[in-house]
Order: C-alpha cells, then structure tokens, then sequence
C-alpha cells in the first residue's frame, strides 16, 4: 500500500498526523505531508485507511 497527500485539498486539521504518526507529519505551515516515499508499514495499513476515510478535505490519496 501507498498513501499521498493531495496538498491543494489538505487544510490542515492535523487528524491523519494525530492518528497515525508513523505514517504523516505535519509541514511548517501545519498542513499533512507523508513520512518517506509514502510506503505504508503492513502494520499501519488499518490506521491509514481509517485515516483516508476521516480526512474533512478527502485529501488522502491510498493506491494498493
Ligand atoms: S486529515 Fe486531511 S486535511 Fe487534515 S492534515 Fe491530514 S490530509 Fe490534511
């Protein structure tokens, strides 16, 4: 699994860096960016779709 930020719909409300920590961070401005090259951990797959299905901005992006 992959995920990525759409960074012209995130807004910022940090809900994705909250809940999966491993997986995103926040940048300066306090918008979502995605540690690494976006490769999720098998043991992060759970959080990061839960975190795709809560984003306010549907600015998470998952390809399998
Ligand atoms: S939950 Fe969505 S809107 Fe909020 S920081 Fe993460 S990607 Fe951006």
């Amino acid at each position: 699994m992959k995920v990525s930020i759409d960074p012209d719909k995130c807004e910022g409300h940090g809900r994705c860096f909250s809940t999966a920590p491993a997986v995103f961070d926040s940048d300066d401005l306090g918008q979502g960016i995605v540690i690494g090259d976006g490769t999720v951990p098998a043991d992060q797959e759970e959080l990061v779709r839960l975190c795709e299905q809560n984003c306010p901005e549907y600015a998470i992006e998952i390809t399998e």
